[in-house]
């Protein structure tokens, strides 16, 4: 499979409401993928595809830092060279206020 890059929303929940966000995230969403269903997932295209990069952003991925980390962690494991994560903080940064 021709497939090199991976990205996860892992939740619509976050503290901005933008009126461009792709997930139609905000604070009264509340969806939120599990660890185990993100690490099939992963482990599913990492077996048939040669991933070279991987992103988990949302919503706010840092409002589940467990969740985060542990999807990263297997991420490593699968021994996937570029691991990014996107969140409000980082966009606002780069973008201005949302
Ligand atoms: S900060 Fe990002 S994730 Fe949150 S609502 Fe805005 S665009 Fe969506």
């Amino acid at each position: 499979m021709n497939l090199r890059r991976l990205e996860f929303t892992l939740t619509t929940k976050c503290n901005s409401q933008c009126l461009h966000c792709q997930a139609e995230a905000s604070p009264l969403r509340s969806e939120v993928m599990e660890v185990e269903d993100a690490c099939n997932y992963l482990e599913e295209v990492a077996y048939v595809a040669k991933l070279e990069s991987f992103m988990v952003f949302g919503g706010e991925p840092m409002l589940y830092p467990d969740k985060t980390i542990a999807i990263f962690q297997k991420a490593n494991d699968l021994k996937i060279p570029e691991i990014e994560n996107v969140d409000e903080w980082r966009l606002g940064q780069k973008h201005g206020k949302c």
